[in-house]
């Protein structure tokens, strides 16, 4: 008899990862006996191991850090996301064929929670996440500039999405901080709005922070403070691993037991 349909989060290091917790109450909200695991994977066997799941009973795959552009080379088949950003966090096997697409775009705009289609819209950062938040803010109308400390990356993306590059940050209807700042929860508002050029700045009418923590990060209490609209990180997680879930079983996830799952 064969066992049941896998699922998993292949990443390195992979063990800190809440998808596991956040897919297990979706699968039995939706009444599939699947299961959803870490997989932990150093690079050099991320391709040779990934290509051959489809084979061992798995449905699908989360791709997390240092695999996604590993993943997006290895896939035979790329959604227009992922093709435009270079990196897949979904691996979808069925068919014969190797399917990649990069949910965190429309992961990041379900969680924005409205539609930025003429919006003013400063990215913060270059990293792989504002590759995903800056072409998912074109895609759906946004008018896109990105400022980052480093500004030759800046440059880089912008120039690779066709959008604008921002000499310094201004105060705009949408900020989205894409950088690793504000991790640290004990930080102060101010001084997380300093390191990421926002000091003297009115806060925008919306500040997407993508940390997350267990209160609200000091980016958002920085924005909040002002008046803005925060949002963090911890919904578009659980927004991307929805779209994930939705490729995968064909049903809708359940919003509220992943949510659960992922603060447990
Ligand atoms: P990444 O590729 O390593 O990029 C990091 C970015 O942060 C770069 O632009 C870097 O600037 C900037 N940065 C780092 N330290 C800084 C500092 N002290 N001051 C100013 N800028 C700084 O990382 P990533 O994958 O894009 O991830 C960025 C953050 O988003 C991480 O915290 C990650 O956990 C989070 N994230 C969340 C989600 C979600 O679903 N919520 C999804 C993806 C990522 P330089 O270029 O100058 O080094």
């Amino acid at each position: 008899m064969p066992g049941p349909t896998m699922l998993g989060v292949a990443g390195w290091p992979v063990g800190h990862s809440r998808s596991p917790r956040m897919f297990a109450p979706a699968l039995a909200a939706a009444g599939l006996d699947w299961r959803y695991v870490h997989l932990p994977l150093a690079p050099e066997r991320f391709v040779a191991t990934a290509r051959v799941l489809g084979a061992s009973g798995y449905r699908g795959i989360n791709v997390t850090l240092p695999h996604k552009e590993a993943a997006h080379d290895l896939a035979d088949e790329l959604s227009p996301a992922a093709a435009a950003i270079g990196a897949v966090n979904t691996l979808t096997y069925g068919d014969g064929a190797i399917h990649g697409d990069n949910t965190d775009a429309g992961g990041f705009l379900d969680a924005l929670g409205a539609d930025p289609a003429g919006w003013r819209c400063l990215v913060i950062g270059a990293g792989g996440s504002a590759r995903a938040v800056v072409w998912a803010l074109r895609e759906a109308g946004g008018e896109v500039a990105v400022w980052n400390r480093t500004a030759a990356r800046a440059a880089a993306l912008a120039a690779d999405l066709g959008v604008g590059q921002a000499a310094e940050p201004f105060a705009a209807d949408l900020l989205v901080n894409c950088t690793s700042v504000g991790l640290d929860q004990a930080v102060e508002p101010g001084e997380a709005a300093a390191a990421v050029g926002l000091a003297g700045l009115e806060p925008p009418a919306v500040l997407f922070d993508l940390t997350y923590g267990a209160g609200p990060t000091p980016l958002c209490r920085w924005a909040e403070a002002g008046g803005a609209r925060a949002v963090d990180g911890a919904e578009m997680l659980v927004r991307q691993g929805a779209r994930s879930f939705e490729r995968w079983t064909g049903r809708p996830a359940d919003l509220d037991a992943m949510r659960a799952g992922f603060r447990a």
